[in-house]
């Protein structure tokens, strides 16, 4: 890499930075980035420093948003009286990939780690009860992660809103479509066997 001119070798270093992108990989990268027209390059920067500029937390559900309120939660079509809660954007976009979900969502920030040093006050708990309080939402779907903190967090926001008149279900976890039964980790199979349903 010393070989480079400096300006190819701080394009690398930045693109090395970036997860999953190996020294080799940055390497190529900056070559085609080099090899490409000015408008191309330009247009890459821009996006980049607008992504910066542009992106900032939805005011109600925290997802990602290019003004106060997201595109789905400014969508009238939705079904504002189902709420999913997930831990990250990058949940929330999962799950509209999948079609499957026409509610609203709320991203708590993260999971209770005790151990980790992360309570309730760390997440957007707080926030997800004033919603439920204020919004006619009838259902909350926990689709937290399966991990440890993932389904205590779960169990906590369940406990939470034990009193109140909303239904509080949970996302169901087990074998992947497709899945050959032999090859599932016992954990995997037995989550799929408790949430077993009537066919
Ligand atoms: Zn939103």
């Amino acid at each position: 890499m010393q070989h480079y001119p400096k300006p190819i070798r701080e394009l690398i270093r930045g693109l090395a930075k970036l997860p999953g992108i190996g020294e080799k990989t940055a390497e190529r990268l900056a070559i085609h980035i080099l090899r490409n027209s000015l408008n191309d390059a330009e247009a890459l920067a821009n996006s980049i420093v607008t992504v910066k500029q542009k992106i900032r937390l939805c005011t109600k559900c925290f997802g990602l948003s290019d003004d106060v309120l997201c595109e789905i939660c400014r969508d009238a079509s939705r079904d504002a009286s189902l709420l999913c809660v997930v831990e990250q954007p990058a949940d929330m976009i999962a799950i509209e990939k999948s079609g499957a979900f026409k509610g609203l969502y709320h991203i708590l920030g993260g999971n209770l780690a005790p151990m980790e040093g992360v309570g309730p006050g760390d997440l957007r708990l707080r926030e997800l009860f004033e919603r439920i309080g204020a919004q006619g939402i009838q259902e909350v779907i926990l689709a937290t992660g399966t991990s440890v903190e993932g389904e205590a967090t779960a169990t906590y926001i369940a406990n939470q809103l034990g009193g109140r008149n909303v239904r509080t279900s949970r996302i169901a976890s087990g074998v992947p479509v497709g899945g050959d039964l032999k090859y599932i980790d016992q954990m995997t199979l037995k989550c799929a066997l408790d949430g077993r349903h009537v066919m």
